[in-house]
């Protein structure tokens, strides 16, 4: 069989059948599992319940891992704060919307108050739309007075 280039890592090789579009790299065979299991789980309840179930039982008999990981990864734990923070900040805003929406009547046009945030401090700017990787910022508070 003719030589074709690797799904994953470009590289060319031989495949085995004409389905096979990964080479036999751990790297690129885990790309391939990860994309199979993946379209498994938007495709078959019964797999995505099973998972649920499988995951749940490892974290019964597992039960300090997350604590275990965010000791062992503060970065990730002070990413996933600052993440939350903001789908927190969304379903608030979503709340309102909603709940606005239903309200039938007179709008308030500006009922947002000033709150005094401190607003310096270490930052994820996360793309709501586009699938990118989100970009750690630091904003740092600036006097008025200052050149
Ligand atoms: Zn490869």
């Amino acid at each position: 069989m003719e030589q074709v280039p690797c799904a994953g890592c470009s590289t060319f090789f031989i495949p085995r059948n004409k389905f096979q579009i990964f080479c036999s790299k751990p790297c690129c065979q885990r790309i391939r599992k990860t994309l199979w299991q993946k379209q498994k789980l938007a495709t078959d309840p019964e797999y995505k319940e099973e998972q649920r179930l499988a995951q749940k039982k490892w974290l019964q008999n597992n039960p300090d891992y997350w604590k275990d990981y965010r000791r062992r990864h503060p970065e990730k734990a002070d990413r996933n704060r600052s993440l939350q923070k903001i789908r927190n900040m969304k379903n608030r805003r979503d709340q309102i919307i909603y709940k606005s929406s239903k309200n039938i009547g007179i709008a308030k046009m500006d009922s947002r108050k000033p709150r005094g945030y401190k607003l310096s401090g270490q930052y994820w700017l996360v793309p709501a739309v586009a699938k990118i990787d989100a970009v750690k910022i630091f904003i740092t508070s600036v006097p008025v007075n200052s050149p």
